[in-house]
């Protein structure tokens, strides 16, 4: 990845490997992020712009190894009741 030809990244993976993957690319080039996740009846929406030191990531949000119950929208479904 080239930092100067990708202006911005929108992730909306479906599970926590890819989106550490694509954060540690991100802090890395400085790219700007924007991470866009639905489950259930949950939108969640997080930018993190890593032009501007420093500057929080998505793995600051939601640390590797701990406990998190993945909920991906492709098992758990999204506005389901
Ligand atoms: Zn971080």
């Amino acid at each position: 990845m080239q930092d100067e030809l990708i202006d911005l990244v929108i992730d909306c993976t479906d599970n926590f490997s890819a989106r550490y993957a694509v954060n540690r690319v991100c802090h890395k080039t400085r790219t700007p992020l924007v991470s866009g996740a639905a489950v259930e009846w949950e939108g969640r929406l997080m930018v993190f712009d890593f032009k501007s030191e420093p500057s929080p990531c998505y793995h600051c949000v939601f640390p590797e190894g701990e406990d998190i119950k993945e909920r991906r929208c492709a098992t758990t479904g999204i506005l389901h009741h």
